[in-house]
């Protein structure tokens, strides 16, 4: 990471940060900071919302205007702080138990009024923090604590869950595909409604381990191999696509938002 970027986006008192080594989610986190930085907004005009879990300790090193909030509830503020002041630009770092297990009622009914903020998952597959626990991205079949002999659950598709309930853009990248998110990133804060960008991260210690994965390079590795893009995919042979994950833009379609329409109220009353 250049000098530059840390002396002017993070809170250099806070750093080193304290996620394990081959963590995937300060990928996640710096691109998010190049997005901000490429956009050219004035700091204070970001805020940056967070729940519970490892994701979640991303506002703490960021040097924005930041909340750290309750578990599964990083929406909930978010939205509050959004309908008070419609000129920031809100984005929510999530995880993938945080925003689609304690937290899924939120993430639909933001999507569903199409509010202005990005929401950007850092997805392990598992709890990371709490001890390794499946969690709602937790693939069938794959290991966790609470989980020693195989996870039955069918897991979530976010994308796919993102759109169904409202989303008007969204996106998945990787950790290995750092430019990528800071595209998506881009894309969703410029997007005037509820935006959605999942990047997939890696967990070398609860994740990997569990499941093994081998470490966090083979970890990486995987990111790059196991996915396609879902512009190359549409004209790749079914069985080159099979097993893998789609990554890309999925979903745009701008809709009125929320804090637009709550202010055509106002002005009418
Ligand atoms: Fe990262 Fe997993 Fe360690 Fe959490 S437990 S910091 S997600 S490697
Ligand atoms: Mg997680």
């Amino acid at each position: 990471m250049s000098s530059k970027i840390i002396e002017k986006y993070f809170r250099d008192d806070k750093l080193p940060h304290i996620w394990c080594p081959g963590c995937g989610h300060g990928i996640i986190m710096k691109s998010i900071t190049d997005a901000i930085d490429e956009l050219g907004y004035n700091k204070d005009d970001v805020c940056i919302v967070s729940g519970i879990g490892c994701s979640s300790r991303a506002p703490g090193y960021m040097d924005f205007n930041t909340l750290h909030t309750t578990h599964g509830r990083a929406l909930a503020f978010a939205t509050g702080v959004k309908m008070a002041n419609p000129n920031l630009k809100v984005i929510v770092i999530s995880g993938d138990g945080d925003c689609a297990a304690i937290g899924g009622n939120h993430l639909i009914h933001a999507a569903r009024r199409n509010i202005d903020i990005t929401t950007v998952v850092f997805n392990n597959n598992i709890y990371g923090m709490t001890g390794g626990q499946y969690s709602p991205t937790t693939p069938t079949g794959d290991r966790g604590t609470t989980a020693p002999y195989g996870n039955i659950d069918r897991n979530f598709d976010l994308c796919n869950l993102a759109k169904a309930a409202g989303s008007t853009y969204v996106a998945r990248s990787t950790a290995y595909h750092a430019n990528m998110i800071k595209k998506q990133v881009k894309a969703g804060i410029e997007n005037k409604g509820f935006s959605f960008v999942e990047a997939v991260s890696v967990c070398p210690t609860y994740y990997g381990r569990k499941n093994k994965k081998g470490n966090a390079v083979e970890m990486m590795k995987y990111l790059k191999e196991g996915t396609v893009n879902v512009k190359a995919a549409e004209k790749l042979p079914k069985e080159k696509v099979e097993g893998k994950t789609l990554i890309g833009e999925f979903y745009k379609n701008p809709e009125p938002e929320y804090t637009e329409e709550y202010q055509k109220i106002i002005d009418r009353y």
